[in-house]
């Protein structure tokens, strides 16, 4: 086979052949191919001079920043591993990730050292330490400059990425070099559809955090093309206006929640985003109104991205060509599988199930993880040995290919003998004018094994009544799909990915 370029590869050849172009902007910073290059050189050789080897973890947690790629750079040129861990978990759920990846070095932010308690058995290097400046960048800018060449080869991982414990506790995924840039490195990217391409002259918003695969990825696949990713601290729908403007973006990478909050600022509908060309959303379920309030603000190219962490992100797509707001069937898959991906629905016994029957989406993908770190018998049950991964997620497919997505296999309920699976619920029960969010979940049942539980957060002002929202739903969806009974909160709980989780709403009625 031809020798595959890595990340180190790409980053060398834009640093020569475009050095002064810019790779990261960051609050005023602007950081050049040719700095980046360089940066990267000293901090692997500094890595290299603390006697961290090759394959070993370097742990980053804090918010987003120029100074995460640039370190992320570095450990690959070092051999090394990049683990970014979310500065929004607790402390003992912190301590877990780190005693599963167990880092050589972590890299923090100060405003989180007081969440690292237990304290971490690896060496902890502060950036931006108050009075005392950066000691990230004093440290990176007194190792030499040149090249140790020590880089992971193209099979080898790249970034460790941690699910995000939608359903269990969350698990080390790690992504190799061709997991991050199988897809767009085959035979050039002509046969990439237009909204998944990127070129030189891309400009990238990373308002995602990055350790999500949308937020890494998406500032990774800038650097892969040579063009510039201008990376937002954290999500603020101000910032993201101001920054969307003053850099002209051409690309956004945004979750279905965030895109709301942005949407709803009151500046949205006065700015001209004439500049930019896709947004791209996905992670969890977009209501239809709000893909219709965006288009209407946005004007741009619409693509919905489905993916996970294990296939590092994006294996299917809904193009914009197919987001026609009159209501096409389309609006409601995910899309298809993007060249060089497949996509399986399978029988739980593992058989491929025949176009609109619902099952479990199996991918095989160049982009698939190489397997969760530490977990080989996870990493088998998610993985066959020919190299379909199996998602979790139950969706059934069209004959054109496109991908309706129903729920996670786990959330799925069974009510009677049917299977009832939660998101067609909500989406019906969302149409309510009372109905301001939504959960749904089986709860035991004498009678029916498992009974459909709506729990409602109300509109403010309105006090709905549980018997008028059942009937609502009686009146769009199947009888025995719709709940047995209504609960009232004021808020679900929800991850910082905007997903509800609906296994600690299952908790407090078992
Ligand atoms: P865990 O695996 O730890 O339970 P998680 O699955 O939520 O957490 P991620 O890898 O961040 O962790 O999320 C991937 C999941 O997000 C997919 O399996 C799917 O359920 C959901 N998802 C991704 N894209 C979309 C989309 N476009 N529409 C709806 N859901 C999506
Ligand atoms: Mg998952």
């Amino acid at each position: 086979a031809a020798e595959r370029r890595t990340i180190g590869d790409y980053l060398r050849g834009h640093a020569q052949d475009r050095g002064d172009a810019v790779a990261l902007a960051f609050e005023g910073e602007s950081i050049d191919y040719a700095t980046l290059d360089r940066r990267a050189s000293r901090i692997a050789n500094g890595l290299i001079a603390m006697g961290l080897t090759p394959g070993s973890r370097v742990a980053y947690l804090g918010k987003n920043r120029a100074a995460y790629f640039e370190l992320w750079m570095g450990a690959i040129r070092a051999g090394m591993v990049m683990t970014p861990v979310n500065w929004r978990l607790a402390p003992p759920e912190i301590a877990y990730v780190l005693a599963d990846c167990r880092p050589a070095l972590l890299v923090a932010d100060p405003d989180f050292a007081d969440r690292l308690d237990p304290a971490p058995s690896c060496p902890v290097l502060l950036t931006e330490a108050g009075g005392a400046g950066d000691l990230f960048a004093a440290w990176r800018d007194a190792q030499a400059d040149a090249d140790p060449r020590r880089d992971s080869g193209y099979g080898d991982p790249a970034l460790m990425l941690y699910t995000s414990g939608t359903t269990g506790q969350p698990k080390g995924a790690m992504l190799t070099h061709r997991s991050l840039l199988g897809l767009r490195d085959g035979g050039g990217q002509d046969d990439l559809p237009a909204w998944f391409r990127w070129s030189p002259h891309d400009v990238a918003l990373v308002a995602m955090p990055i350790f999500h695969i949308s937020g890494s990825g998406w500032g990774l696949w800038a650097l892969q093309h040579g063009a510039k990713a201008v990376v937002v601290r954290e999500f603020d729908p101000h910032q993201v206006l101001d920054l969307l403007v003053e850099h002209r973006i051409t690309k956004l990478m945004i979750v279905p929640t965030a895109l709301r909050i942005v949407c709803d600022h009151p500046r949205a509908a006065q700015t001209d985003f004439s500049f930019l060309e896709t947004i791209c959303y996905g992670g969890s379920m977009i209501p239809l109104d709000l893909l219709r309030q965006a288009i209407g603000i946005f004007g741009c190219g619409f693509a919905q991205m489905y993916g996970m962490t294990e296939t590092a992100g994006t294996v299917a797509g809904l193009a914009p060509e197919d987001h026609d707001v009159r209501g096409n069937e389309r609006m409601a898959s995910i899309g298809r599988a993007l060249p060089g991906v497949e996509i399986r629905i399978l029988d739980p016994q593992g058989h491929v199930l025949p176009p609109g029957e619902v099952g479990e989406v199996a991918i095989r993908s160049p982009s698939n993880m190489a397997g969760y770190h530490g977990r080989p018998e996870a990493t088998a049950q998610a993985m066959d040995a020919d190299g379909w991964l199996r998602t979790g997620d139950a969706a059934r497919m069209d004959a054109d290919g496109y991908v309706y997505l129903a729920d996670r296999i786990k959330d799925m309920i069974i009510t009677g003998g049917e299977n009832v699976y939660p998101a067609e619920v909500e989406q019906a029960i969302l149409g309510h004018p009372d109905v301001a969010d939504v959960a749904v979940i089986g709860v035991p049942d004498p009678k029916w094994g498992e009974a459909v539980k709506a729990i409602v957060v109300p509109v403010e002002g309105a006090t709905p009544d549980p018997a008028a929202i059942i009937a609502w739903a009686r009146e769009r969806i199947a009888a025995y799909k719709a709940p047995k009974s209504v609960d009232f909160a004021p808020a679900l709980p929800r991850n910082p990915s905007g997903k509800v989780l609906r296994r600690l709403l299952r908790d407090q009625y078992r």
